[in-house]
């Protein structure tokens, strides 16, 4: 695992119930650079929190901020879901993500392409995984959230 260099993206994508924050939307404890004005008093979600990227030290280029691409695992499912930056619609199409995401569905796991809450463009998926079976987990994954009142991904959630 590689230390995070704070591009800021995880503070941006994803969902934070604990700071009432919306998939897409800026933290408001986020300064212009992307720095937490809060570091300290962070919530917890944040404080465990590492993207694909930085837990399986991946190339500088992957960078989810370099590449336009974050990717998450859905906590308990062999799902990921790979947010792309608004502003880089096509991101997940460079060769370099696109080995990611193949090397992801080679090990078995079905991969969502999203670019906004509720905003999926492509589900791809391994072998005999039908897309319907793939998005029915994401709303299992969602529901035992509410339910355990955990999170679908390190404490935060997921909108795909
Ligand atoms: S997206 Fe990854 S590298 Fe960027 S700030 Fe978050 S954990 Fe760190
Ligand atoms: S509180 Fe800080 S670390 Fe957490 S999302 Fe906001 S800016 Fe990022």
């Amino acid at each position: 695992m590689q230390d995070c260099v704070g591009c800021g993206m995880c503070c941006y994508i994803p969902e934070i119930p604990e700071l009432d924050k919306e998939c897409y939307s800026e933290c408001s404890k986020c300064s212009d650079d992307r720095l937490c004005l809060s570091y300290d008093q962070r919530p917890e979600a944040c404080k465990s929190y590492k993207c694909y990227w930085a837990v399986n030290d991946l190339s500088d280029n992957l960078r989810p901020d370099k590449c336009g691409v974050m990717f998450e695992k859905v906590e308990n499912f062999p799902i990921y879901a790979a947010f792309l930056l608004p502003h880089r619609p096509e991101a997940w199409e460079e060769p370099n993500v696109l080995g990611i995401i193949e090397l992801l569905i080679s090990q078995g796991n079905s991969v969502v392409i999203g670019n906004g809450p509720n905003k999926q463009i492509l589900v791809l998926t391994p072998i005999g995984i039908e897309v319907s079976d793939v998005l029915n987990d994401i709303k299992l994954a969602q529901e035992q959230r509410r339910v355990n009142g955990g999170s679908v991904i390190h404490n935060r959630s997921i909108h795909v």
